[in-house]
């Protein structure tokens, strides 16, 4: 999936590639494909943002929205696979689920993996989805963020015996845009297995979560995201996660001890049995 780290290598990329195209034709090809989703009919997508020019680019979470000069808004988020720019038509995967042509012969496409949203919306609703994801969670942004605020977050959270550290991060109970990808990692420098219930962890190890949280975005963001996954310019990113399924069966680079892998919460989970206890 495209997380936060993605998401926002995307959105600065767009910026400097999409800004200023405009829009000749815009198809969304898969409407009867059961895991993307749309809030448009295809003649709606098309008619909301053919003709307009992207003005500016915004990203919250792991949502990417596109701004046209029709006040339309392209919004595509909370998905897996391939957002992708191309110079030439030659280049364009078969298998998509959306394709802009822009009036100077190139072009946007995105295909979508697992499960992913993709929507033209007016401002108004753009605004409104915006402020959804910001209700829910804070973006994991060093400047606007503070460990005691967290510290007392947890302490005075009425979930914190229900809920464990995998789904802290998975189901966005205080940091927004991360998912199952950067999960492993985070729970893994911070020591923390993702069974643990939140009320059981000490104050130093939540302290510890919470700098692998900023570290860990910090690092991907400044890679361009992991190398499991593609830029707006099908490049892979460079951050090597060492939790994922690449490093099952290998050493812990903390300790050596074989990395283990179970399900847990909906999805795998890579662990160090030795760095992570429960
Ligand atoms: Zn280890």
């Amino acid at each position: 999936m495209l997380e936060y780290p993605e998401i926002k290598t995307i959105a600065l990329q767009a910026r400097q590639h999409l800004v200023g195209k405009t829009i000749g034709s815009a198809r969304l090809l898969t409407p009867e494909k059961k895991f993307v989703f749309s809030s448009n009919r295809p003649d709606d997508f098309s008619r909301r943002l053919e003709g307009g020019t992207i003005e500016s680019v915004q990203s919250c979470g792991n949502h990417l929205f596109l701004e046209t000069s029709f006040g339309s808004v392209l919004n595509i988020g909370d998905t897996g696979g391939k957002m992708l720019f191309h110079l030439e038509e030659e280049s364009i995967p078969k298998k998509r689920d959306m394709q802009l042509d822009f009036t100077d012969g190139t072009f946007l496409t995105h295909s979508v993996t697992m499960w992913g949203f993709i929507s033209a919306q007016t401002s108004e609703e753009t605004i409104a989805a915006i402020d959804r994801i910001r209700d829910e969670a804070m973006e994991p942004v060093r400047a606007e963020v503070d460990v005691e605020a967290f510290l007392s977050f947890i302490h005075q959270w009425g979930d914190a015996e229900r809920t464990n550290d995998k789904k802290l991060i998975i189901s966005r109970k205080y940091f927004t845009g991360l998912g199952n990808g950067y999960a492993q990692d985070i729970l893994w420098r911070a020591g923390i297995h993702p069974r643990r219930k939140m009320h059981t962890v000490g104050e130093d190890a939540l302290r510890g979560l919470f700098f692998s949280f900023l570290d860990v975005v910090a690092e991907a963001i400044d890679a361009e995201g992991r190398t499991t996954e593609r830029t707006l310019l099908n490049k892979t990113g460079r951050y090597e996660p060492a939790m994922y399924r690449g490093s099952l069966g290998q050493p812990c680079s903390k300790c050596g001890t074989v990395i283990e892998k179970f399900a847990f919460e909906g999805g795998a989970c890579y662990i160090c049995p030795e760095c992570q206890r429960i």
